[in-house]
């Protein structure tokens, strides 16, 4: 098997005995992004000389004696929506084309303390807006998996970077689906952690009551490894829970036999493609033989959550881009202006593409005088009936299952003028985000020869169990061992 084929336990397992160097992982690398990053189009910016440097740096430290850690000279790339110091941080929109940061993001500072060399900053939808990396304001990412068909998104280029062998692992980040649907399109595991287990210091806010950080990966173990790095209390940010985190991976015993799973027939029924469903039956059938107990399941209120989040999201990212107007932050305008709130309307005009302005003034009105109860307060109540349904579940149940993707990848451009068609690509997702519990996609079967991806999501903060299930699904299946061909 060629270096850029392993996964990220595997490359550190040879890194610590020495059977490679943290260098000629990391050029291995940087030789397949030569290789196929022309077709695939996963990354912004591509930091060779400064990862190579990253990868020295362990070299000389295990060479000296010392043990870096696990996952000391595995490559790593970065959605371009967390803040890298020095490197340009972009979030996929023309507003912040030449934003530098003075700072790294907590998450971004823990994997260079882990001694994960940043390959670069990989493509995203504008500001997390998305679900198919099509509304970057740069370039389109193609999924290796089929080079007509979207990635997904909003961490389209992470999921495609890893699917491609570009990166063994990548960050991205989740506020309605965006490191979950992804990886479900392009094959892969990923992670979106309990809301305040993953620090969200640096990361370009979206919907600040949804945002989390999380891994994608090319199985679960890696998935825990990269937890262990990433998971804990940062005292700059303020929601980060003061929660202890277990070691993610010795969680993995492969061993789930009576663990008890619910089946919300609500995230089984209208929408989703029968082929899918048929997978996803299959997947959690394999799960009882497994030893789980399996039975359905009612959350009545889960059917709300669509609009419910199109409400709170787009209020609060009215709220957090409200920053970006030419002057504190971000594009200003370049022609003559009046004055200076026509300097403000003038530079964001120019900043912000289509989907990120259609959002901005959603949520300006739902948050308007004379509205806002009507349209914020009234989706803040609904959000604490969809956290109770998952409350209700967790009582009887360790865990709860679902497709993660209504459908398989879409053909690129298919869905671009169907907005509530793009937005129906994460039903299953986005209850997980308003409840604030975890969720893993897995890779479960194929489907019109794409990808197909289950949902498992747990109780607050037991991304262990969800973890163990996906682990133990893994050692007894080979999905998540298919590779694109490129
Ligand atoms: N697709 C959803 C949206 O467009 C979720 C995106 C995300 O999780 N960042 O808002």
């Amino acid at each position: 098997m060629k270096l850029h084929e392993m996964t990220a336990d595997e490359l550190g397992e040879r890194l610590a005995s020495g059977e490679v160097s943290a260098v000629e992982v990391t050029e291995a690398h940087f030789a397949r992004i030569d290789e196929v990053e022309e077709s695939v189009g996963a990354f912004l910016t591509l930091t060779r000389d400064s990862a190579l440097e990253q990868a020295r740096q362990v070299d000389d430290r295990r060479g000296g004696g010392e043990d870096p850690g696990p996952l000391a000279g595995v490559p790593i790339a970065i959605k371009d929506v967390l803040c890298t110091r020095g490197i340009p941080t972009t979030c996929g929109s023309k507003m912040i084309e030449s934003f530098r940061p003075p700072y790294d993001a907590t998450t971004v500072r823990l994997c260079r303390d882990a001694g994960m060399p940043m390959v670069g900053k990989t493509n995203m939808d504008e500001f997390a807006m998305g679900s198919s990396t099509e509304n970057s304001a740069f370039k389109v990412t193609r999924n290796p998996w089929d080079l007509d068909r979207v990635p997904g998104g909003s961490s389209g280029g992470s999921a495609a970077a890893v699917a491609a062998g570009e990166a063994p692992v990548a960050l991205g980040s989740d506020t309605g689906g965006s490191i979950r649907q992804p990886a479900s399109l392009c094959g892969l595991s990923g992670l979106k952690p309990t809301y305040g287990r993953v620090s969200r210091y640096g990361l370009v806010a979206y919907a600040s009551s949804l945002d989390q950080v999380g891994p994608l990966a090319k199985n679960v173990r890696d998935c825990a490894l990269v937890m262990n790095v990433l998971a804990g209390r940062d005292h700059r940010d303020a929601t980060s829970a003061d929660v202890e985190a277990p070691d993610y991976v010795t969680a993995l015993t492969g061993d789930v036999s009576g663990l008890r799973a619910g089946v919300p027939g609500e995230l089984m029924g209208e929408g989703i493609d029968p082929a899918v469903k048929t997978t996803i039956e299959a997947a959690i059938g394999e799960l009882e033989e497994l030893g789980m107990a399996v039975e359905q399941v009612t959350m009545p209120h889960v059917d709300f959550s669509l609009p419910v989040y199109y409400l709170i999201a787009t209020a609060e990212a009215a709220s957090n881009l409200a920053r970006f107007d030419g002057v504190r932050y971000g594009h200003r305008t370049e022609e003559p202006v009046d004055d200076v709130y026509d300097l403000f309307a003038q530079s964001r005009a120019e900043g912000f593409g289509p989907e990120v302005r259609l959002r901005i003034m959603l949520g300006t009105y739902a948050l308007s005088a004379g509205y806002y109860e009507a349209y914020y307060g009234q989706a803040q109540k609904v959000r604490t009936l969809i956290k109770q349904d998952f409350d209700a579940a967790f009582e009887d149940h360790d865990v709860l299952l679902s497709p993660t993707s209504p459908t398989v990848a879409f053909g690129i451009g298919e869905k671009a003028d169907d907005p509530l068609q793009m937005k129906l690509a994460d039903i299953c997702t986005i209850p997980v985000n308003l409840a604030g519990i975890p969720a893993l996609n897995v890779p479960c079967g194929m489907a019109d020869g794409m990808p197909v991806g289950l949902q498992i999501m747990g109780r607050p903060f037991a991304e262990d169990t969800i973890m163990r299930v996906g682990d133990a699904y893994q050692r007894a299946t080979d999905w998540h061992t298919r590779r694109a061909e490129l």
